[in-house]
């Protein structure tokens, strides 16, 4: 059978069982995928050159679906087909395993360079526009490779990291290439340590709730707290939330760590004077969860801390994943009294125009920006835009990462309302919170005697 041959399922000629071949574009299907990898690696345990599995991923192609309708996209995923296997080298294979996934069998291609030069051709005859009749349409794919028997030798394994390759691509934003490596490997064993650490921690009740300041900048008076999460283990050492988060949500079992966070942190914050918000971070699998509005009601009423303290930070890029589901989610929080802010504006890849859609009450300008402040025009250029637009937008703002005195001026006369940053105070614990606050109203009853200082909840522990 020619190399053409084993791609397409000519029935006419030889009839292959259905179970073995997508309906859609006649190409082989995953159970076919395994059946070739298995028996080129029953051939290759004797002899031991290696061979090399990829996936290409459509990238956004569920947009391209629900813009421009399902029979469009199926006719874009035939014309995926049809490339992949007219610019298939010698002996190669391609199957489709998922809607927009194609895997590929590439028995000449023995290392990384030669996976990333077939990746790139590949990747140059997807982005060719694709004809739809009445227009063209463009589209780009991410690519994840696996070399045997390094990366695997079981069909199962290698599959895994193929797309575990692939993943890396996606994190790196559209048309990326990755080959599995030792690098990734060693990544994914120091990942896998990390998890079972942190499963275990989440059980012993040992990750931990630290809270930083967000201040008025005219005064520096708190106006509320946001909270981060802190975790120290015994063998890892300190684990930044910068690493554990993203696992944790990669791994499944972000909705655990984050009750738990909650949970603390409401129970801290319902201690603080009433007019005090709480500011927590939201992660992006949350976004794309329809229960969150739900769940996070849930854990502040158990600890009774009223929603309308809350406020859950979001970012542009956790917003992108869904942004039907984030819109849901977004409005459904509105609706329980939860208030929701952008976070790291300016870093994310959404457009303007969603500002107005998902109707925020907040947005924090991102540290980048608050860094170059005082050095940089341009960044001074983007900060000022950003609050003008956001007077405009009705928008409250946070400058986020505010480390000098230079740039909390700077702020100050752009008409920046509130900030955070090392410069008012880092993170601190639940007693330290307490501590600050108490210092604050101290300060405020000695220069005005008569000052109320809350309304009454001032019920500090
Ligand atoms: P983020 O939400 O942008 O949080 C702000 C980060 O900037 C924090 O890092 C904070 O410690 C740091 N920071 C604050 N002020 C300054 C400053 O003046 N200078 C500098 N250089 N850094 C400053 P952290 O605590 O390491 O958190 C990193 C990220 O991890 C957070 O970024 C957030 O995305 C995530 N994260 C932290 N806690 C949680 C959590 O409870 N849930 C979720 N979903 N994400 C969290
Ligand atoms: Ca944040
Ligand atoms: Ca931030």
């Amino acid at each position: 059978m020619t190399p053409e041959d084993d791609n397409l399922d000519t029935s006419s000629k030889s009839p292959k069982p259905v179970a073995y071949t997508d309906p859609l574009t006649g190409l082989g299907n995953r159970r076919r995928l395994m059946d070739k990898i298995r028996k080129l690696a029953a051939e290759r345990a004797d002899d031991p050159a290696p061979f090399t599995i990829g996936i290409a991923n459509i990238d956004g192609f569920k947009p391209i679906n629900d813009l421009f309708g399902h029979a469009a996209g199926d006719e874009i995923l035939c014309q995926v087909a049809h490339r992949l296997r007219a610019c298939l080298p010698d002996g190669g294979f391609v199957a489709r395993i998922e809607s927009d996934e194609f895997a590929f069998v590439l028995p000449l291609v023995f290392e990384k360079k030669g996976a990333e030069k077939i990746g790139r051709m590949f990747k140059d005859v997807l982005s060719a526009p694709y004809d739809l009749g009445d227009r063209n349409v463009r589209l780009s794919a991410s690519f994840g490779f696996a070399v045997y028997p390094f990366a695997g030798e079981q069909f199962a394994e290698l599959l895994k990291s193929a797309d575990t390759a692939l993943y890396r691509s996606k994190r790196r934003g559209r048309g990326q290439i990755t080959v599995y490596s030792e690098e990734i490997a060693e990544e994914m064993r120091y990942g896998t340590q990390v998890e079972q650490a942190l499963r275990r921690a989440i059980i012993a009740d040992e990750v931990a709730v630290h809270f930083q300041p967000i201040v008025d900048l005219t005064d520096g008076s708190i106006q509320g707290f946001e909270a981060l999460a802190r975790w120290s283990d015994r063998e890892l050492g300190v684990v930044s939330p910068g690493v554990f988060i993203p696992l944790a949500e990669e791994r499944g079992f972000i909705d655990s760590l984050t009750e738990t966070l909650l949970k603390k942190a409401a129970e801290t914050a319902k201690h603080w004077p009433s007019e005090m918000f709480l500011s927590f971070n939201l992660s992006s699998a949350q976004l794309i969860d329809p229960a969150t509005a739900f769940n996070m009601l849930a854990i502040i009423n158990r600890v009774g801390l009223d929603p309308s303290r809350l406020e859950l930070e979001i970012t542009e890029t956790a917003m992108m994943s869904d942004p039907e589901i984030a819109a849901k989610v977004i409005q459904e929080l509105h609706a329980l009294g939860i208030r929701v802010s952008l976070d790291d504006f300016g870093t994310g890849q959404s457009s303007l125009g969603r500002l107005r859609e998902f109707a925020f009450n907040k947005l924090k300008i991102d540290r980048s920006f608050i860094s170059e402040i005082t050095v940089d025009k341009s960044s001074e250029h983007i900060v000022r835009a950003i609050l003008m637009m956001c007077k405009g937008l009705n928008l409250k703002v946070i400058a986020e990462g505010i480390e000098t005195e230079d740039q909390a001026e700077m702020l100050r006369s752009l008409g920046c309302k509130s900030g955070q940053g090392w410069l008012y105070g880092k993170a601190v614990d639940s007693a330290e919170t307490f501590r600050l606050i108490e210092a604050q109203q101290k300060a405020q009853l000695e220069a005005y005697p008569t000052f109320v200082v809350s309304s009454g909840s001032s019920d500090l522990p």
